[in-house]
């Protein structure tokens, strides 16, 4: 599989030059040249097909010749090695969990992936790869828990001191070996720009292979279509394919969902449910898409304005506005409407969302209301303990930390302070 940019001024590359780039030089996304095509029968296989044995045919053609089989196996298998369970929340209604991760929020999946696929990539590579990563909280630890242990890359994390949940700051800070916390004196715009000033230090990057394990990169992106597979595994109403509805912030994770469809994945229908940031709900209205400055909202893993994945969407349309709408809308929902639903799908269903699962079932509670003879789910992005602020406000009860992160809990802070200026993250990269 060759992949091509998406600004169509530098070369194809293979699925290894495109995972350890990330971008293209070009500053565009990869996209794979061929969306590969699902026969009728791996579909129909689909329920009784080991998972591991799934993935790693749904990923075969994307990695090519650059992964051995036996090892794209032992991938794939240590990438799922959670369960992902789609249960019933209401009546044609299903929450499909995607939080039984380490780190308890799906972006786990997509880390894990990459994290392997790079390992492999680095074995033949002359300098020191190392993942440089500014995070205000989720991303962060998905990263980190990825890549624990894996040998051959090293992961240097920026996060604003204070700024992240205690839940968070733990899954950055208490891993050690080759996973590095620095907590920086300032905001995630600080982090983010010591991080963007590393990539252009020449004198560190001749010494050290630096990249960032951003979402765009096609390792995060495209093994995330392995949800919409585990969903239509468990799904219990074959003659009826789903409505999906996607809690959406950059449009990675519903973007693959779409490659899963194209390739031929039943769906009826696809909802990317938005919280105020609304550039996407705003282009399907009238034409235009104008970014904005992210606005900060409690389902903040998706306070973005202007969504890096949303160019892939349209290039797997044709960039035609009528195609896309056909399969596609768009919602924005409040942080009032966000509150009301975790507070009514508490009290009503005994079910508790997180503020992005939340955003996603109102969207697809209006959708099905409008269309009453079909039936859907949306995707459970993260586990509710991770916002207790909002969550234990709104049903005035503490959430149990589950047992799985418990012993994570209680381990030892390891990060080393520093000063919001470059000079510190350089220091720290030079001498590690
Ligand atoms: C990242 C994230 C999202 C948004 O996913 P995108 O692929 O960026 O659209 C939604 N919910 C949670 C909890 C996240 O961490």
């Amino acid at each position: 599989m060759k992949y091509y940019s998406l600004q169509h001024n530098s070369p194809e590359v293979d699925f290894k030059t495109a995972t350890l780039l990330g971008q293209a030089p070009d500053k565009g996304l990869y996209f794979p040249k061929e969306i590969p095509h699902w026969s009728k029968s791996f579909i129909d296989t689909i329920p009784s097909l080991p998972i591991e044995e799934m993935a790693f045919q749904v990923m075969s053609p994307y990695t090519g010749d650059t992964i051995p089989e036996s090892v794209l196996r032992k991938i794939v298998t240590e990438t799922l090695s959670f369960e992902i369970p789609l249960v019933k929340v209401a009546e044609d209604i299903y929450s499909l969990e995607l939080f039984h991760g380490p780190t308890l929020a799906f972006k786990d999946v997509g880390a894990r992936f990459m994290s392997r696929c790079l390992g492999y990539f680095a074995r033949d590579n002359k300098e020191r790869v190392v993942v440089l990563v500014a995070t205000s909280g989720d991303t962060g630890g998905a990263v980190a828990n990825g890549f624990y242990q894996v040998p051959g890359v090293d992961v240097v994390i920026l996060y604003p001191s204070g700024k992240v949940s205690p839940v968070q700051e733990k899954q950055l800070t208490t891993l050690g070996e080759n996973i590095h916390a620095l907590e920086v004196m300032g905001n995630f715009d600080d982090c983010q720009r010591m991080v963007k000033t590393a990539f252009t230090d020449k004198e560190l990057t001749d010494k050290l292979f630096l990249t960032s394990a951003n979402s765009i990169n096609v390792a995060r992106w495209l093994p995330q279509q392995l949800y919409y597979l585990l969903a239509w595994k468990q799904w219990l109403h074959k003659e009826h394919p789903p409505v999906i509805s996607v809690p959406s912030g950059n449009f990675g994770n519903i973007c693959a969902g779409l490659i899963a469809y194209y390739s031929g994945l039943p769906v009826d229908h696809f909802i990317a449910a938005c919280n105020i940031n609304d550039v996407v709900p705003r282009y399907l209205n009238n034409g235009t898409y104008e970014p904005i400055k992210a606005l900060a909202t409690l389902s903040n893993a998706m306070d973005v304005g202007d969504p890096s994945n949303f160019i892939r969407i349209l290039e797997l349309f044709g960039h035609s506005l009528p195609e896309l709408i056909k399969k596609f809308s768009s919602v924005s929902i409040t942080d009032n409407e966000t509150e009301q639903t975790i507070s009514k799908v508490y009290t009503e269903k005994g079910y508790l969302l997180d503020p992005h699962g939340a955003v996603g079932y109102l969207a697809l509670e209006r959708y099905l209301s409008e269309h009453s003879i079909k039936k859907g789910f949306f995707l459970e992005t993260a586990h509710p303990v991770k916002f207790p602020e909002s969550v234990e406000r709104i049903t005035g009860e503490k959430i149990p930390v589950p047992e799985e992160v418990q012993p994570m809990m209680q381990a030892v802070k390891k990060s080393t302070m520093v000063n919001a200026d470059y000079i510190n993250l350089k220091e720290f990269l030079l001498n590690f």
